[in-house]
């Protein structure tokens, strides 16, 4: 755990959010400045910084992660259409420095994304 990074504070229970999945080594929650009708970040537990950051021995983890992005898609009822975002670097638009894919449905999304 990362002491100052707050998605690490979340995973770790230390810091409020609205948690809609968890498991050993992913967990799921509501986004605090929701873009669409449904935003949800699936996080790994373990801190990683950025896509740009990830190791072959992370390819678990991020499997796990995918994996919950399907299974919390279902959950919610939005698996007929959805969109997954990962932002990696700050001028592709990361402003949290621990991986977390984006989660979105419940409107149409345009192509190419902004
Ligand atoms: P990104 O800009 O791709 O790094 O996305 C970071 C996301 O984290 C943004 O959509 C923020 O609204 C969201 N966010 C930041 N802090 C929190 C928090 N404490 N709980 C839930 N979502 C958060």
């Amino acid at each position: 755990m990362v002491n100052d990074c707050v998605f690490c504070q979340i995973a770790a229970g230390l810091h409020p959010a609205d948690v809609v999945y968890e498991s050993g080594t992913v967990l799921a929650f509501r986004d605090i400045h929701p873009q669409a009708p449904t935003h949800i970040l699936i996080i790994p537990r373990k801190h990683i910084a950025r896509i740009a950051d990830l190791q072959p021995a992370d390819a678990a983890v991020m499997g796990d992660v995918m994996i919950a992005a399907r299974l919390v898609a279902e959950q919610i009822g939005v698996d007929d259409a959805f969109r997954l975002v990962v932002n990696s670097g700050r001028s592709a638009g990361q402003s949290v420095f621990h991986i977390h894919v984006h989660l979105l449905a419940g409107r149409r999304f345009g192509w190419p994304p902004g």
